[in-house]
């Protein structure tokens, strides 16, 4: 039988109307606007994009948002600078700066100028030791792991005691997932391995996998054998293999293609997130919703 296709197209609007909801009650009964900057260093066409759609998404959404734009060969001592402006600027809630940074910045250190309040995209050490502690410590959750979290929940599937295998250990993916989903509480409490480069047997952990997220940016690593029948397969992994001809627009586009082998893996998987349009659409939602919690902790305070 043919896996249920989830579609975090679909999912991410859902959660965008939740969000719509919870910003006009903000403006009606504190007079708060969630605000958000986004820092684009340079002109590099992939960040330019992102940055473009995050921006579009924070109108949409009703917030205050400010899109700034700084020369390729910014002082790292500006930006930092301009960090601290906004830190100090009350009606930005949160700060995100695109990434990657041009060479001649310290990313680890533009990163922790950031105030960890308004870390909407939760890169900041503290932000990550507070996921760690898990529970109320928790401030933000990482937008892409938020993201997947989210399309397993809203799928239906149990996550509690589940045996959950993340492939990859990237600080932005793989290992804040795992640390989410191995959490006590609701949409997490399961047994969790984590699979990288240096793992013996790859296939043996993936088929124990009742739930199987794959974040290793390599084309169709996970074979359809590896997949036990009925689980859930989020396939995070979002790689250029080749270019096409737009029908609507004419012009080349990227094609796109997951870590997973979907064809074959939706007829043995129980649901399966198809690449483009499972979790891309979730990353920049729940952006949305860290910088909606920023201005409720601003509030709170
Ligand atoms: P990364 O390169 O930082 O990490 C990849 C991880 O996968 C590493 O830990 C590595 O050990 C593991 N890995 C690589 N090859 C492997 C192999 N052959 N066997 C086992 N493990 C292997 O990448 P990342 O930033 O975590 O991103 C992973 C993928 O997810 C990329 O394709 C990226 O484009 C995509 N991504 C998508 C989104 C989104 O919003 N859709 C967001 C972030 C990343």
């Amino acid at each position: 039988m043919s896996a249920k296709i989830i579609d975090g197209k679909a999912i991410a609007a859902e959660i965008r109307e939740e969000l719509k909801k919870e910003v006009e009650e903000m403006k009606e009964q504190h007079g708060v606007v969630p605000g958000l900057v986004t820092i684009l260093v340079g002109q590099n066409p992939a960040s330019v994009s992102y940055v473009t759609a995050k921006q579009k998404t924070a109108h949409e959404l009703g917030f205050y948002s400010v899109q700034d734009d700084q020369p390729e060969d910014i002082p790292e001592d500006e930006l930092l600078n301009l960090i601290d402006k906004y830190n100090n600027d009350p009606k930005i809630h949160g700060i995100l700066v695109q990434l990657p940074l041009p060479k001649h910045i310290n990313e680890k250190k533009v990163i922790n100028a950031i105030d960890p309040d308004k870390d909407v995209d939760c890169f900041h050490p503290v932000n990550l030791g507070r996921l760690v502690i898990g529970g109320e410590e928790t401030r933000f959750l990482p937008c892409t792991p938020a993201g997947i979290q989210e399309l397993i929940v809203r799928s239906g599937f149990e996550t509690s005691g589940a045996e959950v295998v993340v492939v990859g250990r990237s600080n932005i993916v793989g290992k804040p997932i795992a640390i989410m989903m191995m959490q006590k509480g609701p949409g997490a409490n399961a047994t969790v391995t984590v699979v990288h480069t240096r793992t013996k047997d790859l296939a043996s952990h993936c088929k124990r996998a009742d739930i199987l997220i794959v974040a290793a940016g390599v084309p169709g690593l996970v074979k359809p054998e590896w997949i036990k029948p009925g689980a859930c397969v989020i396939d995070v992994g979002v790689n250029r293999v080749g270019e096409k001809k737009s029908e609507k627009t004419g012009r080349m586009i990227p094609i796109l293609k997951g870590d997973v082998d979907f064809d074959a893996a939706k007829e043995i998987a129980g649901a399966i997130t198809p690449v483009p349009g499972g979790v891309g659409p979730m990353t920049i939602t729940m952006l949305m919703k860290n910088t909606v919690r920023a201005a409720q902790y601003a509030i709170g305070k």
